[in-house]
C-alpha cells in the first residue's frame, strides 16, 4: 500500500508558502498596473491574516507593517518577497539568502544549468 501522508507541519507548510509565494513574484508583470499593484497587496494583507500558523502569521503582519509591500515593477516586488523571507531565516537562526539571486531561485533557474 502507498505511504499514508499527514497533514502539514510548520516546516512543510513554510516550504509550500514560500514557494508559492515566490513564484507569484516570477510570474508577476515586469510593468504592473496600478490593479496589479493592488491586488498583490489585498492578497498579501488577507494573506497575513489567514496562513495557519498563528505565530508566522502575527509575525508576518508585523514585518509588513514596517515593511509596505513594494510592488512597481516584478524585481521589486520579488526583493521585498526576498526580504520578508530572510526576516524569517533570520528569526529561525537559518542562513539568509543572497536577493540578487532570487530570480533565478524563482523564475530562470540557476546560471551554471542546474535547473534544465
Ligand atoms: P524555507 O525557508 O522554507 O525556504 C525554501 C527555499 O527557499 C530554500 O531552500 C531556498 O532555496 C529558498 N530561499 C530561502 N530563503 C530565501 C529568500 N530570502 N528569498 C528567496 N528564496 C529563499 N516557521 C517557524 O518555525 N516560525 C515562524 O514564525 C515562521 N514564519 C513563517 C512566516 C511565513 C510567511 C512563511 C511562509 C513561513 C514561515 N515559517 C515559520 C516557515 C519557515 O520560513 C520555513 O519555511 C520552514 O522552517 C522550512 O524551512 P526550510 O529550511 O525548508 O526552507
Amino acid at each position: 500500500a502507498p505511504p499514508k501522508e499527514c497533514p502539514p507541519d510548520v516546516e512543510e507548510l513554510g516550504r509550500s508558502s514560500w514557494t508559492l509565494l515566490h513564484s507569484i513574484t516570477a510570474t508577476y508583470p515586469e510593468a504592473p498596473t496600478a490593479n496589479d499593484q493592488s491586488n498583490v497587496k489585498q492578497f498579501l494583507g488577507l494573506f497575513g491574516k489567514l496562513y495557519p500558523c498563528w505565530v508566522c502569521a502575527e509575525d508576518f503582519q508585523v514585518f509588513m507593517e514596517r515593511n509596505k509591500v513594494r510592488a512597481e515593477s516584478r524585481d521589486e516586488f520579488g526583493m521585498w518577497m526576498c526580504e520578508a523571507h530572510n526576516d524569517v531565516n533570520r528569526k529561525l537562526g537559518k542562513k539568509e539568502f543572497d536577493c540578487a539571486k532570487w530570480e533565478e531561485r524563482w523564475r530562470t533557474g540557476w546560471k551554471d544549468g542546474r535547473c534544465d
